[in-house]
C-alpha cells in the first residue's frame, strides 16, 4: 500500500498556537491497523498539554480519545484485542498508549497503567505516524489495544466520556467497588466526575451527591443520576459540610471521589468522607503543588485513601461496554455538546478550558 499524506494538530512548545501538518503514513504494521478517524474527544488534559504542565519532549499529535474505522489492516492483523474478528471498516475505539510487557510495572507489579515505556504512542514526534487522534487517519502499531465497537452502539455515547470512563472504571475497582446503599459524593462534575456519578448510580448507591459548576454540568449530572447537586460556586466549604451532614443521616458519605481537579478539593474531601469511608483520589492528575490538611482526620476516622492513574486496556473494553448497556437509557450521548473540525482544535482547546462545553469533540471530515 502507497503511503499516504494525512493531516494532523500538532502541539509545537507551551502556550503556542496549534499547527496544522500534513505528513506522509506507511502502510501498517504487520500486526497493526490504519485507522480513519471519525470522532476525537477533546480532554481537559489537552489543555494541561497544551499549557505546559505537563513535560513535552517532542512536538506531538494531541488527542488520545478516538474512534474511527479501519481503513487498512496489517497482513497479521485478524482481531482485535478481546480476540473479536475484524474487517476493513469496522469501528474501533483505542487508545494511543502501548504496554510494553518488558518493564516492572507491566511484569512484576502487573499494573499496566503505569507501564514505564507506554506514554511513547502518545509523545511520538508529530512527524512520525501519528496514534493520536486530532488527525485524518492514525497509524496503530502492532500491540496498541482497540477494540471493536458493537454496532449497536453510538460513537457519541462512548467519547462523550473519552478516557474519564476508562479512568473511573479502573478508579472504582482500585477503590473496591461501591456498595449497594451507600452514600457518594463526586467532587466534580466535568467528563471524569459525570462518569463516576453514572457509575455510582449504577452501582446502587442510595445517595450521589456532585458538588460542581457550572449549571449546565449539574444539570447533565442530575440526569446520569445524582439525587443532589451542590454548586461549588455558591457556597462556602462549611456549607456544603453541613448540607453533605444533614443528606447521610450525620454520618457522611461512605465513599468520596475526588474528580474536581483542584488542590483545594483534597483537605475538603478527606474531611467529608464518613469514618470508615474511602476516598478515591482521580482528578489531580496534573494539578502539582501542595495543600494543607489535617492527617489526623485519616487516622481518627479510619479513612482510606486511594490514588489511580490513567487505565488499562480491560478498562476501555469495559467503557464501551457501558455505554452499549446504557445508552438507550440514560442520554450518554447528549453530554457531547461541542463539535470542532481538525482545523478548529484550537477553538475546541480554548472552549474546554473556559468550561463552555460539557464534551467537545473533533470531527476531522466536518
Ligand atoms: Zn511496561
Ligand atoms: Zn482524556
Amino acid at each position: 500500500m502507497a503511503t499516504r499524506a494525512v493531516k494532523r494538530v500538532v502541539l509545537t512548545g507551551a502556550n503556542q498556537p496549534l499547527e496544522l501538518w500534513e505528513r506522509p503514513v506507511p502502510a501498517p504494521d504487520p500486526g497493526g491497523v490504519i485507522v480513519r478517524v471519525s470522532i476525537a474527544g477533546v480532554c481537559g488534559t489537552d489543555v494541561h498539554l497544551w499549557r505546559g504542565d505537563l513535560p513535552l519532549p517532542n512536538p506531538i499529535v494531541l488527542g488520545h480519545e478516538g474512534i474511527g474505522t479501519i481503513e487498512e489492516l496489517g497482513s497479521k492483523a485478524i482481531t482485535d484485542y478481546a480476540g473479536v474478528p475484524i474487517r476493513l471498516g469496522d469501528r474501533v475505539y483505542w487508545q494511543p498508549v502501548r504496554q510494553c510487557h518488558h518493564c516492572y510495572y507491566c511484569t512484576v507489579a502487573k499494573d499496566f497503567s503505569l507501564c514505564d515505556n507506554a506514554m511513547e504512542g502518545l509523545f511520538r514526534h508529530a512527524n512520525e505516524p501519528p496514534s493520536g487522534c486530532y488527525a485524518e487517519y492514525s497509524w496503530l502499531p502492532e500491540g496498541m489495544a482497540f477494540y471493536r465497537i458493537p454496532d449497536d452502539t453510538p460513537s457519541e455515547a462512548i467519547i462523550a466520556f473519552g478516557c474519564a470512563m476508562p479512568t473511573i472504571l479502573q478508579g472504582i475497582e482500585r477503590l473496591g467497588g461501591i456498595a449497594l446503599n451507600q452514600a457518594v459524593v463526586v467532587q466534580g462534575c466535568g467528563p471524569v466526575g459525570l462518569a463516576a456519578t453514572f457509575l455510582a448510580r449504577l452501582s446502587g448507591a442510595r445517595e450521589v451527591i456532585v458538588i460542581g459548576a457550572p449549571p449546565a454540568r449539574l444539570e447533565m449530572a442530575r440526569r446520569l443520576g445524582a439525587t443532589t447537586t451542590i454548586d461549588l460556586t455558591k457556597t462556602s466549604e462549611a456549607d456544603r459540610l453541613e448540607q453533605i451532614r444533614d443528606l447521610t443521616d450525620g454520618h457522611g458519605p461512605e465513599v468520596v471521589i475526588e474528580a474536581a481537579g483542584h488542590l483545594s478539593a483534597f483537605p475538603e474531601g478527606v474531611k467529608l468522607v464518613a469514618k470508615n469511608g474511602r476516598y478515591l483520589v482521580v482528578g489531580l492528575w496534573s494539578a502539582p503543588g501542595t495543600v494543607p490538611f489535617e492527617p489526623r482526620y485519616i487516622n481518627n476516622n479510619n479513612i482510606r485513601i486511594v490514588g489511580t492513574a490513567l487505565g488499562q486496556p480491560s478498562h476501555l473494553y469495559g467503557a464501551i461496554q457501558v455505554a452499549r448497556a446504557h445508552h438507550r437509557d440514560f442520554p450518554l450521548a447528549e453530554a457531547v455538546t461541542h463539535r470542532y473540525g481538525l482545523g478548529e482544535a484550537q477553538k475546541a482547546l480554548d472552549s474546554v478550558a473556559r468550561l463552555e462545553t460539557i464534551k467537545a469533540v473533533i470531527i476531522p471530515s466536518s
